[in-house]
């Protein structure tokens, strides 16, 4: 089975601005990256499809769905808050990434795919229920968890996040919901500075201070996530994948490398096969610095694949 590389040109059309670091060049240099590997031939590449609004609903507040889609411009840009911009494409790219997401976790519970990568923008895993931050809009590892859990009928799902930023959304979300164990490892102090202190039973914090390598950041994820896991039992693994947490990312100051990426994926590949059937399903977050991001991410995939 292959690995399935969900994507979509549209998702390069939300631009915010000359200078934003969550840029549309970022899938370029994905691509880029994958062009001149024999992991093209290894990966299913499926177009992402606009999300169903029932699937948003079950995160979001239908009046936040709405006054998204009317704060929507014509022409110019507006700020949602004070580091997401929106403009006329942005909506769009926002359906398909959360449509990808949603695509992806049919595909792996089908058994069409043992996992699936979705490449898509804008991020999601700052976005709280009725809250657009960190350059998020719908928090699309939450749509994927719920979907698993409330359309497909899943009892227990696990949401990992190793960005440098703490999912403050995922959490807001999730905060007590013993069907999700969310397993997170962020630099701390750091943005978004909230969140991160949440003391539910199912929210595992793992932070790290800055300039933590990833003989730390391993040795912190395997004695904080393993047992929480294992407990858990999560009959599908949902990354929140972002790879600002490497060391030439200019928003982070771990010190992350592509074989620490490498090793936390076998990580959940391996939780996955034990207790998932091997599913998994992962969803780019962050990476700014874009040659950082392009071969962190091929380390990402080629685990995924098998390499
Ligand atoms: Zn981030």
């Amino acid at each position: 089975m292959k690995t399935a590389f969900i994507s979509h040109d549209d998702c390069s059309h939300h631009d915010m601005g000359y200078g934003h670091p969550e840029s549309p060049a970022r899938l370029g240099a994905i691509l880029n990256q994958l062009q001149d590997t024999r992991l093209m031939q290894d990966l299913e590449f499926v177009r992402a499809e606009s999300v169903d609004p029932s699937a948003v609903r079950r995160v979001h507040p239908a009046t936040y769905i709405q006054q998204l889609d009317l704060l929507q411009p014509e022409k110019g840009r507006i700020m949602c808050d004070g580091d997401t911009l929106m403009m006329k494409d942005t909506m769009r790219a926002v359906k398909l990434a959360a449509g990808a997401a949603v695509q992806a976790v049919d595909m792996v519970l089908s058994g069409q795919n043992s996992n699936a990568f979705c490449a898509t923008r804008p991020p999601g895993h700052h976005a709280e229920r009725n809250k657009t931050m960190g350059f998020c809009f719908y928090n699309n590892i939450a749509i994927a968890a719920k979907h698993a859990l409330e359309f497909h009928g899943l009892e227990r799902v696990a949401i990992i996040d190793f960005d440098v930023h703490q999912g403050n959304g995922t959490v807001d979300i999730f905060e007590n919901d013993p069907r999700v164990l969310v397993c997170s490892s962020f630099q701390h102090p750091c943005y978004p500075y909230s969140h991160h202190m949440s003391y539910a039973e199912n929210i595992i914090n793992t932070p790290l201070a800055a300039g933590a390598q990833g003989v730390h950041f391993r040795a912190n994820v395997e004695s904080d996530w393993l047992n929480k896991l294992q407990n858990h039992r999560p009959q599908l693994l949902l990354i929140s994948a972002g790879f600002d947490a490497h060391k030439d990312d200019p928003l982070g100051e771990l010190e992350l490398v592509e074989d620490d990426y490498r090793w936390v994926t076998r990580m959940i590949m391996d939780v996955a096969k034990t207790y998932a059937r091997g599913r998994v399903v992962s969803c780019l977050e962050g990476g700014y610095n874009l040659k950082a991001l392009a071969s962190s991410v091929e380390a990402h995939i080629q685990t995924l694949s098998g390499y």
